[in-house]
This record gives C-alpha cells, structure tokens and sequence, in this order.
C-alpha cells in the first residue's frame, strides 16, 4: 500500500498510529493515513506560529506562491483526482472537476485585493481601516469536497497572511495530505501544515491555544462543539454547516425543460453537497409532469464505481452516510410515502443507494425535515404559493435555496422571500467562489467565506487614526 505523511515544518511527518481509509465504491480498505499525535499537533500550531512572522509581511510575495501552488497541484491532477475517487467514491470527471475549482479558488484569490479603507481624511484627522491576519488559523473541513474546501481556505487564509494548521475528514485524508506533499516544493515551512486523524484531533485544534482563528466546514452538530470549544478563549470563528436547501417550481415551467436542471440541483455528488436541493415543492398543477420528468432523469443516470469511465453518480462516502440514508427512506415509506424510483440500497458491495424519488410524503417526515445527505428526494405538492414558502422557510436550516420560474421578476421577489443565505432563480448550487460569499442563515453558520467578503473574516480590523494637529 502507498503510504502517505503529514506536512508538519515542511517535513514529511509520518505517525506511530494509523487509521484505514475505505473505498466507499468497494467497502475495503485500500490505504492508511497517519494518525497525528498531540506532540505533532503542537509541532505544527508552533511552527505555523514561527512562519507567520514572515508570511504576514509581503502580499505580492503571498500572490506568487499561491500561484505557484495552484501550477503545482495542476501539474499532479490526475494522480489527485485518482486518490479522490478511490477515497470519496465520487467519478473520476467530478474529481478532476473538483481540483479544477481548487485550482481556479486558489488562482482566483491569489488576485483579490485585500480591503482597505479611509474613512475619514480630512483638515481634522485621516482614518483608516487596515485588514491584519489573525496569525494560526486551524480549518477542519468534511468528506464530501476535500479538494475544494482546502483550495478555498488555503485561497482566503494564506492571502490575507495568515499561516495554517489544517485537518481533513478522517474519511478522505489522503488526497489533502499529498497536496500537502507536493506543496512542500513551493511552500515555505510552517505555512500550511496538513494533519489527519479523527474527530478527537479536530477538537484538540479547536481548544489549542495557538490559533486565534477556526474556519470549519460540516455538521450543525458538530459547528456547535467547535462553537463551545473555540469560546473558552475566545477564538473568531467561522462555521460553514449544514442545510436543507428547499426548491419551488412554479406552474408555468416547461417540465421537460427544467426536469434535467432540478434532478441534478439534487444528486450531484450523490446528493452530498451541503447547497444540493433537499426537498422540492411543485405546484399541484403540473406535480405529475415534474415526478415523472425527474423521476425520467433518476432511472437513466448510471451509478458506480467513479473509476468506471460510465458512472456518473458514486456511492455514499461511508457507511455511516449510507446507513442514514437507509434509515430516512424507511422512516418515509412506514410513513406511506412512494418510491417512484430506487428506495433500497443496491445489492453488492460498496455503498451505493439507487437515486430515490419519492412522493406521497409531506412536512413532518424526517426525509423532509432533516439533512439527508444522499441521493433521496422527496416530491411534495402545494397550492399556494404563500404556503410552499411557509413550508420552505419552516426549518432550522437556512443556507440555500431557488425558484423555478419562467417569470423572472416573480421569481426575483419569491427568491427575496426565502430565508437562506444564498437564493437562486432556476438554478441551485451555481457559486462565483472570488466574488460570491456563501453564508448560512440560522443554524447553517455563522459568518460566510468566499468573495471579498469571506476574505475579510480571515481578518481583524486594525483603525489607524492620525490627528492633523
Ligand atoms: P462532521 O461535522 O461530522 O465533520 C466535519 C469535520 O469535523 C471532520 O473533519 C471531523 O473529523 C471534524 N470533527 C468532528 N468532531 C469534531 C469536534 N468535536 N471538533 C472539531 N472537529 C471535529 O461533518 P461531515 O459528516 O464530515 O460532513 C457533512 C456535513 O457537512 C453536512 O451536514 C453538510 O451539510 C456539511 N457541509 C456544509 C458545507 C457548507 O459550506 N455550509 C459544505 C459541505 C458540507
């Protein structure tokens, strides 16, 4: 088996455990992956701390090696986007997508300015507002984009100067932890440190006394741990959680034409995608049309092995994911509900679970209320337009949302009504990473990254005021 090291001072960094990593499409073990000990965690707390004293003082510099950086990825993306089938289960296309989007995070940051203000200049006092790092900042990310997490907070963090201690899921360490390889060529030491282990490693980060900032990615569940944890000396924190994106087509859509566009605003990624359509409300007028148009698009998509050239969705991530999923689907069908497609795990090895629409099954079903993270959508009808954005906005969760439309005005001042941190007009999950900032309204985070705006969080404010006399 290849073994794989941690990046701690710029030096390969291996451990005295490990932990396996499975392939989700095969059920096996296929790699193992250092576990980090606290004595390593420290070791990279303090040399991240050591190499901001340098990295913080020249942005021109911090562009070109972010650059350089992004070169060095590309020139290794197939062995990259190979390691995060195998580890991730997603195809092999998507993968080698996925690092394009790291790729152009990276490249696109690397050229944002970094924001600066005059406030005031004038016969009393010029006043200005400066963005300063933070100095260590410790990023924890989840399973389902690897590459893309880091290439956004490698992109914001390191630009604006700061260095980082970095965590990958234990699910899909191994693709992070090469790049974490490949970037020793052009990184100076300490600037990205890249540690793996479980969950416990990602708490120690969090109550480590070095970082003055956590940027995390994943679970309300496990945002609000960070939260605690991050609050006992209080670190600056961004949480990036979950969702339960709700969608409403309005009666004057073209089934046919927005079938393909809904289906995949769903199953992209097998459905696990924090932004992915998590409940589809349908006008009752043309309800049978959409089930049967996306319900078309479900039975003709292939599921398999994301090394098969053929598949265009993967398994489930792991079997926990998976297990979930199974959970939900019977909860909804002892509730009554319809499969129209799929509803069961598909025989054989490997996590995979059939795209799965499902009807007959309204609000107060789990597979509607929670995050179902998996390629399972429920189809529920409604009347009035007021009660389908009553339904939508009736949630915890407020990261996404769209309307389907093809009256674009209506559709504007509908999408205004939804109460998430990102609307869209017939589309779901199209992000701009350099200009857009993705955040979380209610439990589905607290602050945004991305864009200028999301830049900025990896900042504190510094006021410079000089009196004129
Ligand atoms: P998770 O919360 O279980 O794990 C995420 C990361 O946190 C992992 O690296 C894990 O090891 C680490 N972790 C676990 N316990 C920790 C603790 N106590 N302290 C610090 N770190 C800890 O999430 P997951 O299952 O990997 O990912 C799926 C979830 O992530 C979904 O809810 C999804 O919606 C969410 N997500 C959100 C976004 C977003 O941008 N809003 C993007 C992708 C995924």
């Amino acid at each position: 088996m290849v073994s794989f090291t941690m990046t701690i001072n710029g030096e390969p960094t291996s451990a005295e455990n490990t932990f396996p990593v499975i392939n989700p499409a095969t059920g096996e073990i296929f790699a193992h992956a250092p576990e980090c000990s606290r004595a390593q965690l420290n070791a990279a707390m303090e040399a991240a701390q050591v190499a901001f004293v340098s990295w913080k003082k020249d942005v021109d510099a911090r562009r070109q090696v972010l650059r350089d950086c992004a070169q060095v990825i590309r020139n290794h993306s197939d062995e990259l986007a190979d390691l995060t089938t195998r580890e991730q289960g997603k195809p092999y296309q998507n993968a080698l997508e996925e690092i394009g989007w790291m790729l152009r995070n990276i490249e696109d940051f690397a050229g944002l300015e970094i924001p600066f203000d005059v406030l005031q200049d004038d016969e009393d006092a010029r006043i200005e507002l400066h963005r300063k790092p933070y100095g260590v900042v410790a990023a924890i990310v989840p399973w389902n984009f690897p590459l893309m997490f880091a290439g956004w907070k490698f992109g914001q963090a390191l630009l604006m100067g700061n260095t980082m201690v970095f965590k990958p899921s234990p699910y899909t360490p191994l693709a992070t932890l090469r790049v974490g390889e490949l970037l020793r060529e052009v990184l100076p030491p300490g600037v990205i440190n890249i540690v793996s282990g479980g969950n416990d490693l990602g708490a120690a980060m969090t109550a480590h006394p070095i970082p003055r900032k956590v940027t995390f990615t994943g679970s309300v569940a496990t945002g609000r741990k960070v939260a605690q944890s991050a609050a006992a000396d209080l670190k600056n924190v961004t949480l990036e959680l979950g969702g339960n994106d709700p969608a409403i087509v309005l009666p004057d859509v073209n089934p046919q034409e927005v079938a393909e566009g809904l289906f995949w605003g769903a199953f992209m990624n097998t459905g696990q995608a924090c932004i992915a359509i998590k409940r589809l409300y349908v006008h009752e007028d043309i309800y049978p049309q959409i089930v049967d148009a996306v319900a078309a698009q479900a039975r003709k998509v292939r599921m398999g092995n994301g090394l098969d050239p053929d598949s265009q969705l993967g398994p489930l991530n792991n079997r926990m994911q998976f297990e979930r999923v199974i959970d939900l689907v019977e909860d909804a069908k002892r509730a009554g509900a319809r499969m129209v497609t799929g509803g069961q795990a598909r025989a054989g090895n490997g996590y995979f679970f059939e795209p799965t629409i499902v009807t007959e099954i309204s609000d107060g079903t789990r597979l509607v209320d929670e995050e179902q993270f998996g390629p399972a959508l429920p189809i529920i009808p409604y009347r009035h337009i007021e009660d389908a954005l009553e339904r939508a906005n009736d949630t915890h969760f407020g990261l996404g949302g769209s309307i389907w439309t093809n009256d674009i005005d209506q559709g504007y001042e509908l999408a205004g009504q939804l109460e998430c941190g990102t609307a869209w007009i017939n589309n779901h999950m199209a992000l701009s990473p350099y200009l857009q900032p993705l955040a979380g309204a209610k439990w589905s985070g607290v602050g945004h990254e991305l864009g200028t705006k999301g830049l900025e969080t990896y900042s504190c404010l510094q006021v410079i005021r000089r009196g004129k006399h």
